[in-house]
């Protein structure tokens, strides 16, 4: 019936409430994954549901050849609170990529018609459309899909020779998350950040940063550059951004504004009013009842209680991120991040792996501590079944 896509487990759940979800069965499962960074808020939060009842009796869906207010509203909030100034919505952190793309080959198309290719990391993750697909560093991901968009050039992460060796005038973009979600919960370093910047500057290419996992809080800023000292000149927003519903951004600033025009892109659903209504209660939620100001102290306790279990057990090589976007490596000679992922399962507790051998510790922004208690305690029930006998 299904497309065979996804490897799934053997659960269906029909509902949830805060950071728990329950089964057909009736069984809670307390849920560390928040639909891969989406579920900022956990389940069936008031403001969400208030937000989209409230919009369902006025409007769904109009097209982008008219204004829509609950969009307005929606792109002037981000843009306050941001260093941004234009917007575009669409659907998934895919299509923001796309167009980010896009922006990017027209910015270097003003300047010369070879100046079009674009910088991307290895290991990175953008995607799965061909042009998304083409700028993830990641063969396993792109090799049954060739060929992909052309004009792409892989640097390693964090290799800032690698990159200066490499960019230069007939670059358009550079692309990067400035934390690898999806392969490990990787941080750039300062350095290799601030290079890139430069590099951008000198050649007249548009940083993108996709902020699409580690931005919208969850590294206890609404946006991860804020806390990194460089300014993209583009920023791409999906998961977080709705909560729940399927909503992406693309914003842009100064160089990279105006860079589209009418014609040149559009999205039938994007940014409509149904998604952005309910967007709109997210990030006042995130922003102005306190839920992004949290995140820091909630993720240092998180950090801390990990912490003891890599003491504890040490086939736990390290705690990686920031706030909560937290990542736990385990040494692949000892145990393999899908054998906690799926025993974490078991007992209910529900996890993501990630590449490098770790898995994803992805709590709701608004987790109580004592939440977090639960899930740190059930995780380390897992790992004692896990620890090698001697
Ligand atoms: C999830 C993700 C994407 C893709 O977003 P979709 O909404 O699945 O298209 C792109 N970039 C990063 C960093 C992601 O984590």
């Amino acid at each position: 019936m299904l497309m065979n896509a996804y490897q799934r487990f053997p659960v269906t759940f029909v509902r949830g409430k805060g950071p728990f979800l329950y089964s057909d069965q009736n069984v809670e499962y307390i849920d560390c994954v928040s639909g891969i960074a989406v579920n900022c808020l956990g389940h069936a939060h008031p403001v969400m549901v208030a937000a989209a009842k409230e919009q369902s009796e006025k409007l769904f869906h109009i097209s982008n050849l008219y204004h829509n207010d609950a969009q307005t509203a929606l792109a002037q909030k981000l843009i306050r609170n941001s260093f941004h100034q234009q917007v575009f919505f669409c659907n998934s952190g895919t299509e923001a990529n796309e167009l980010a793309v896009k922006i990017a080959r027209k910015y270097g198309h003003k300047t010369a018609p070879t100046k079009s290719k674009i910088l991307y990391m290895k290991d990175s993750f953008h995607g799965r459309s061909t042009g998304a697909l083409a700028i993830t560093g990641q063969q396993k991901y792109q090799e049954p899909f060739r060929p992909l968009m052309g004009d792409v050039v892989e640097c390693e992460f964090n290799n800032v020779e690698m990159a200066k060796a490499l960019v230069n005038d007939d670059f358009c973009g550079i692309f990067i998350e400035p934390v690898q979600g999806e392969s490990g919960i990787r941080a750039a370093t300062p350095e290799f950040l601030q290079t890139l910047r430069d590099l951008a500057d000198q050649h007249d290419a548009l940083l993108v940063f996709d902020e699409i996992q580690c931005g919208m809080g969850r590294m206890g800023t609404l946006f991860a550059y804020q806390q990194l000292d460089v300014v993209p000149d583009v920023v791409t927003l999906a998961k977080a951004l709705g909560g729940g519903v399927p909503i992406a951004a693309c914003l842009t600033k100064d160089k990279a504004n105006d860079v589209i025009v009418p014609g040149d892109h559009g999205s039938t659903y994007g940014g409509n009013p149904f998604v952005c209504a309910i967007a709109n209660a997210v990030l006042t939620e995130l922003v102005d009842h306190g839920v992004v100001a949290a995140v820091k102290e909630r993720g240092s306790y998180t950090q801390k209680k990990l912490n003891l279990l890599r003491v504890r057990y040490p086939f736990i090589q390290e705690i990686r991120g920031t706030g909560l976007l937290l990542g736990i490596k385990f040494d692949e000679s000892v145990v393999k991040s899908s054998d906690v992922v799926k025993a974490a399962f078991e007992n209910r507790l529900l996890l993501v792996g990630a590449g490098d051998n770790v898995v994803r510790f992805f709590p709701p922004l608004n987790v109580t501590l004592d939440h977090i208690d639960v899930m740190v305690s059930r995780l380390e029930q897992v790992l004692e079944t896990l620890v090698p006998q001697a």
